[in-house]
């Protein structure tokens, strides 16, 4: 099947032919030979060194079982001090293993490789972390909400665990996990896993984590953190100043819930948790199964950017559910993430709602077509030996994804597509999956059962093709026209800025209002805007990521000391990267008062954020 459907779809043969697309280039495991099935963690956090320290325990399932010799098991690390390992031979008996760390790659870190007497059903490794791990952020007192302890939190995605616990470190990898950690008293622990809305900061904390997850949904979080509840399954942990605006933003959770299951069938993992991180967490959100960590930047107080919530409860579905199996393929988890959040968002806060988001997104794809080369505009990666596995994270994998299906979706109805879709789930629910697994399914319950309605060639170029496809249909908003009309009305001279009814406008409209002002507009035009809105200032990190480099490009210079405000406060990648391009693409003033500014916000920044702008920053330098 898969053979005949690779013919007829020659533009992308190669694609679909190419037997290793469940590989992992990203990772140094073996999953072929033996995989994880169940983790054991018992680690103390220690604020003062910055690290964490204790041992995890593998179970171990191998291919071959019955084998006989001596046997190896490879892991990911990146800057961990293994300080040892033992195999157990026996019941409750462990007998030390030779092991030994190979070379640093930047990228991937460092292959562990134990040596085991045979195919024994277990390791435990004692060991301890960096305090660079990539994946940890260590904050101070002084960086957080209260001002009064520290605050911890970890972001493995996409190949960043290994910077904290020695594993597979591949999405193709999926394993239980428990844990014991040990904390500072009063300060309260949290994990992917079964948190307990009553439990008490004792610091002394035990965690199971019933479902197999991928090694990128490994998550824990150490603060001062309190919990309200939203619904009986559902609820909202944050420090206490953020709490409050936090429960009033996020009020219509239990309702996403509730649209989504309508639409895909059941939660699958018990309790739905929000924790609202600082501003430094360099993601808008991370969909850490049971409890997603969410940037405080999208609490703005008119419910507008509450699609990130959406999005991260999607995920429950296409991610955490069914799973990339490696990052080649991260739109099955992106992508399908994009076009549920979007019907999620439709149903709960309806079709205009939707509508101008799809609109908005949709011109940030094409912005983003603009800067990538082809190989990297479709949606089924080629293989990158050596790449980093971040360079799939664009708007490619996420809106081209949502709207391939959005095409599928239009094609042939929503009552067939609904329950295609929910179907896809269900069938692989707890597997990691491939294009070519998606592109199967879809020949054999979609096309075969209703030919006629989507060539071969059609689907191939969306999944192949670089661009945008012909038949993508662009996404309308008689809201956003309406606000496409003033800005003409205005530039045109017919009515002052002051003289625009703006007074019911939310967030994406006054992004498509900037996103569309003209490329040579003045500063004494900003001037006149910024009179009017007040937007140098605001709290909205959508509408500052917008405003602050048209800005700079047009030297409006009263914007900078609440543009560089703006940057040493917030630390999410996506809404401080585009004002420090900007500067770094104007002129060496503009470059030196980055650097200037970078360098009193780095230490508030997550170390994924300080390499983004370090990267960024040094490749403008002269
Ligand atoms: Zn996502």
């Amino acid at each position: 099947m898969r053979l005949l459907f690779a013919l007829a779809l020659s533009a992308f043969a190669t694609v679909a032919l190419a037997s290793s697309r469940a590989d992992d280039e990203h990772s140094h495991a073996q999953p072929q030979l033996v995989r994880i099935t169940d983790m054991a963690l018992d680690l103390r956090v220690d604020f003062a060194t910055r690290t964490l320290q204790g041992e995890v325990v593998h179970t171990l399932a191998w291919a071959d079982p019955k084998a006989t010799g001596p046997a190896e098991l490879v892991l990911d690390t990146r800057d961990l001090a293994i300080e040892r390992v033992q195999a157990r031979v026996g019941e409750g008996r462990w007998q030390r293993a030779a092991f030994t760390l190979g070379e640093p790659d930047e990228i991937l870190g460092r292959r562990l490789v134990i040596s085991l007497p045979g195919r024994v059903e277990a390791v435990r490794i004692r060991y301890r972390t960096s305090p660079e791990a990539s994946g940890l952020q260590w904050m101070p007192p002084a960086l957080t909400a209260t001002g009064r302890q520290p605050l911890l939190f970890s972001q493995s995605q996409a190949i960043h665990a290994r910077s904290w616990v020695p594993l597979q470190d591949t999405p193709s990898v999926r394993f239980t996990y428990s844990a014991r950690v040990r904390t500072p008293a009063g300060l309260m622990a949290l994990m992917s896993a079964d948190n307990r809305p009553d439990a008490q900061p004792t610091g002394d904390y035990r965690f199971r984590m019933p479902q197999p997850i991928p090694s990128y949904l490994l998550a824990i979080a150490v603060g001062d953190f309190r919990f309200k509840p939203l619904s009986p399954r559902a609820g909202i942990w944050a420090e206490a100043p953020v709490l409050d605006r936090a429960v009033a933003e996020f009020a219509d959770t239990e309702a996403m819930i509730a649209a989504t299951e309508a639409l895909y069938g059941p939660y699958r993992w018990e309790r739905y948790d929000l924790l609202i991180l600082p501003a430094s967490f360099p993601y808008g959100g991370m969909e850490n199964p049971r409890l997603s960590f969410i940037t405080p930047t999208v609490i703005v107080g008119d419910k507008s950017l509450v699609s990130l919530i959406a999005h991260e409860l999607a995920h429950s579905w296409s991610g955490n559910l069914v799973t990339n199996a490696s990052w080649k393929d991260f739109w099955l988890n992106e992508g399908f993430t994009s076009y549920v959040e979007n019907r999620i968002v439709e149903q709960v806060f309806g079709a205009e709602q939707a509508a101008m988001e799809n609109v908005v997104a949709q011109a940030g794809l094409r912005e983003a077509l603009r800067s990538l080369p082809p190989e990297r505009q479709v949606l089924a990666l080629p293989a990158t030996p050596g790449g980093d596995p971040e360079d799939a994270t664009n708007d490619v994998a996420y809106i081209k994804g949502q709207w391939f299906l959005i095409f599928l979706e239009q094609r042939f109805g929503r009552e067939v597509f609904d329950p295609f879709l929910r179907k896809w789930f269900d069938e692989h629910a707890f597997k990691s999956v491939t294009t070519d697994d998606f592109l199967a399914f879809l020949r054999r319950e979609l096309l075969a059962k209703h030919p006629g309605k989507v060539s071969d060639a059609e689907v191939a170029a969306w999944i192949a093709g670089p661009g945008l496809p012909d038949t993508a249909v662009p996404a309308t908003s008689a809201r956003l026209e309406a606000v496409d009309a003033a800005r003409t009305r205005w530039l045109e001279g017919q009515t002052t800025a002051r003289g625009i009814d703006t007074s019911r406008w939310i967030t994406q409209e006054w992004v498509h209002f900037l996103e569309g002002l003209p490329a040579d507009i003045s500063a004494q035009q900003l001037l006149e805007i910024d009179g009017a809105f007040r937007l140098t200032g605001t709290a909205n990190g959508e509408i500052a990521q917008r405003w602050y480099p048209i800005t700079v490009r047009a030297g409006y210079f009263e914007a900078r000391p609440a543009l560089a405000q703006f940057l040493r406060k917030v630390g999410r990648r996506k809404l401080i990267l585009p004002i420090y391009r900007a500067l770094a693409e104007q002129s060496e003033g503009d470059r030196v008062f980055a650097r200037q500014v970078f360098q009193q916000a780095a230490p508030g920044y997550h170390p994924i954020t300080r390499a983004s702008v370090q990267a960024l920053l040094d490749a403008r330098a002269p």
